[in-house]
């Protein structure tokens, strides 16, 4: 199936695609940032390249376009009226890479998040991310639960003199966020 775009137009539309300051992904991350969630982009050895990454939270973060993602049943995607085949392919390449990406992190240990351009218009972002949120906790919560599994609690000899640390009015760093 031949490509209608000359290779100059693909590349420009394919830079477009792979741009990470897509409008979505900014409403997301203003989002977090307001509510105080701190994340970091494009972060080398997470695989997928998520959109957002919450180290955190073992928390990726997808936005997805609606279009180039293949949003099933949603309006926002329908496909052009011409070359109805290449686009339909090319779709579907997309998704099988999301999937395949997904399916990587989730092997890696990392909760992934997908958030679809859809669900982030001016009536739908407070509930979709409310929902992020919701998520967020919850994988932080699974996070802290298997730590304490992990590490068993110290036996202290009830004989042996008690460590005694001394200290006076000292001040303490704030924990990192994240
Ligand atoms: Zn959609």
């Amino acid at each position: 199936m031949p490509d209608p775009l000359t290779p100059e137009q693909r590349h420009r539309c394919m830079s477009h695609i792979r741009s990470r300051n897509t409008k979505p992904e900014l409403k997301v991350r203003r989002w977090l940032w307001q509510h105080g969630y701190r994340y970091r982009l494009n972060v080398s050895g997470v695989p997928g390249k998520p959109d957002i990454v919450m180290r955190r939270f073992r928390t990726a973060i997808f936005v997805n376009g609606c279009f180039w993602h293949g949003h099933e049943g949603c309006p926002k995607y329908r496909l052009p009226q011409t070359n109805v085949d290449f686009w339909q392919a090319k779709v579907s390449r997309n998704r099988e890479r999301d999937q395949r990406n997904y399916q990587i992190l989730s092997q890696n240990g990392w909760q992934v998040i997908v958030v679809w351009e859809c669900q982030l218009t001016p009536r739908n972002i407070e509930q979709t991310m409310a929902q992020v949120e919701w998520n967020l906790n919850h994988n932080l919560l699974d996070i802290i639960r298997r730590q304490r599994r992990r590490k068993p609690k110290p036996y202290i000899a009830f004989d042996a003199p008690l460590p005694i640390a001394a200290e006076d009015e000292t001040e303490y760093p704030k924990p990192a966020k994240q």
